[in-house]
Order: structure tokens, then C-alpha cells, then sequence
């Protein structure tokens, strides 16, 4: 028989004449059969680790967000160019499914965590870091350090529950000093819109309760043995990548230097809504996206598709993600 397209989904075909004898063998022997598994909706926690030198780092999902996909995501491109490229990569053109995933950093010496997700302060598709977390044969408890690329929401509130436990009990929450100057400025705070004032009251809400605690590095320190914070600032004042090295082996986190690279690796002067300084994020993503085609380093994102790391190639006037093979 020749499969043609129509075929392969015709469900008389799809079942053949072998395969439509074989439910009425299961009816005439066990009944069991009949009983309807429920839908279960939820996934397991997911964790992808590999080896950086002597390092282990392990990509921790913490879900992800639909929102709907409307002009105001991209400010700078038609609707039309945006949805494109996303239908180009086979991926839904009416809504834009973001994908979290933090990166814990396991030097031998030191267990580190960047950035921390929600927990129990986004939606329910999401804040899974610590279950994946417990999956990957951790307890939270044992977090020596916490390090955070920014402040935005998405990155930061994982570090306190919505109660006001701290989620990471014995890390010390080290935070880039610019940042830091940003959202704790009270003149900025009380300069800022209503919605703006929001993510001030979110940010202090997780850091204040400890601010004697928290270590502020500068650009350039190397925050941990191995992990050395690099400017990567646009996206919010004090953004921050974070280059990780062991030995001979080099990677990097890129936490938000792109959103999803699907579209702004691709297409690197795209301005996402989420930018506070568009043209410094659009400069600072081309410098680090071409560092990393040039050198060809590992890169993580916190915002592509998990387990958000792979590697950056030149692409017509941009650039290409390509995924590690998973292994
Ligand atoms: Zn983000």
C-alpha cells in the first residue's frame, strides 16, 4: 500500500484490518481495559545535567507562561514578521509559550544556583525549580549560594515563598551591585509608573527581609570559584551573564540577553517589550551572541525551550540556537 498523506491520517486506514480485530480480543478477556485513565495534565519535574570541566551544572525547568502574542510584544517588527518566524519553527502563531529554567552550578566545592523561578509565586504551569531540584538529588537546604542575573520577577521571586520563607535557607543571595543601586533607589521607586512601582514592591518584598546579607559583586568579580559576573546590561540597569570555567571547559549563562532565541537570536535587533534600555540590550545581545559564534562556547538561556543550552552560530544578518544533542 502506498501511504499516501491523506492515508496516514484516515483513521480506517490508520487502523487496518490486523489492528481493528485486536480491541475486541481485549473486550471478550478483560474488562479492565475499559476503564479511562484520567487526563493527568501535570508533568514530572525535569532536569538535565552535564560536565563542564570538573563542574557539574544541571539546567532546572521551572515551567513556563502562554501569553497571547499581540503587536506590543515586539516593539520595533510587524506582528506579521514575528509570527513568521515563529510559524517558520513550527511553533503556535496566535500566543508565545515562554519557557523558565534556571542553571545550578555544582563546582565540586560549592552548589550554586542562578536565578530561582517562581515557586510559589507565579501560576500554576510553573514554579517547579525546587521539585526539579529534589529530582536531581538535592534538597534546597544544601544551596551554598544563590546568584541572580536581575531582578525581574520571573528570575527573583523564587527565593521566598509567597508566605515569606526563605526557599534556600543556608545560601548566601548574591546580587549584581548595579541592580541592586536600580531597584532599591527609592526616588527611582516613587518616579516609577503604577506597574513599574510593582516590580519594585517585588523586588524588595524578597531581598529586604535580609538586605544586611545580601553580597553585592561588580562586573568582573568572580562571584564563586569559576563564575565570573559579565556586564550584559539593557535588559534591566544591572543585568548580568555569567561566564563559567573549569579547567579548559568554558560556558556561559546568558539568563535574558535574549527572550526565546527562537526570535531574537534570529533576529538580534528586535526590541522584546521587556528591554528597559532596547538599544543597550539590543548591543549588549549582538556583543555576547557574536562572542559566543566566534569562540563557540556553550551558552544557557533562561528563556528557550528546555533544557535551554546550546550552542550559537552566524545566520544570515543574525543568528541561529542550536539545542545540545541530549544525552
Ligand atoms: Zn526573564
Amino acid at each position: 500500500m502506498i501511504l499516501t498523506r491523506r492515508r496516514l491520517f484516515s483513521t480506517t486506514v490508520a487502523t487496518g484490518t490486523a489492528l481493528v480485530a485486536a480491541p475486541a480480543i481485549i473486550r471478550g478477556l478483560a474488562t479492565p481495559a475499559e476503564a479511562k485513565a484520567p487526563i493527568a495534565g501535570t508533568k514530572a519535574p525535569s532536569f538535565y545535567r552535564f560536565k563542564l570541566g570538573e563542574f557539574e551544572i544541571t539546567a532546572l525547568h521551572d515551567g513556563e507562561f502562554a501569553r497571547p502574542l499581540d503587536a506590543s510584544f515586539v516593539r520595533n517588527a510587524p506582528l506579521e514578521d514575528v509570527q513568521k518566524t515563529l510559524a517558520d519553527n513550527f511553533l503556535p502563531t496566535d500566543k508565545l509559550t515562554i519557557s523558565f529554567t534556571a542553571l545550578l552550578v555544582n563546582t565540586g566545592s560549592k552548589l550554586v544556583l542562578i536565578d530561582t523561578g517562581f515557586n510559589d509565586n507565579g501560576g500554576p504551569t510553573n514554579g517547579r525549580v525546587v521539585s526539579a531540584l529534589k529530582a536531581a538529588g538535592y534538597d534546597p537546604s544544601m544551596v551554598d549560594a544563590v546568584i541572580f542575573s536581575h531582578f525581574h520577577g520571573d528570575h527573583l521571586q523564587g527565593a521566598r515563598t509567597k508566605a515569606g520563607q526563605l526557599v534556600y535557607p543556608n545560601a548566601e543571595m548574591m546580587v549584581p551591585a548595579p541592580e541592586w543601586d536600580f531597584w532599591m533607589d527609592d526616588a527611582k521607586m516613587a518616579a516609577a509608573s503604577e506597574g513599574m512601582k510593582g516590580a519594585f514592591a517585588g523586588v524588595r518584598r524578597v531581598l529586604q527581609p535580609n538586605a544586611a546579607d545580601v553580597k553585592r559583586f561588580k562586573w568582573g568579580d568572580e562571584v564563586v570559584t569559576g563564575i565570573t559576573a559579565v556586564e550584559a546590561a539593557g535588559h534591566t540597569p544591572g543585568h548580568t551573564a555569567f561566564a563559567i570555567v573549569s579547567g579548559n571547559a568554558k560556558m556561559m549563562y546568558v539568563a535574558d540577553v535574549t527572550n526565546t532565541p527562537v526570535l531574537f537570536a534570529t533576529n538580534p535587533d528586535w526590541k522584546v517589550m521587556f528591554d528597559m534600555d532596547a538599544d543597550k540590550a539590543v548591543a549588549t545581545r549582538k556583543r555576547i551572541l557574536d562572542m559566543a559564534a566566534t569562540d563557540k562556547f556553550q551558552l544557557s538561556f533562561y528563556h528557550a525551550s528546555f533544557p535551554s543550552t546550546g550552542f550559537i552560530a552566524k545566520a544570515g544578518a543574525g543568528y541561529r540556537f542550536v539545542p545540545v544533542q541530549w544525552s
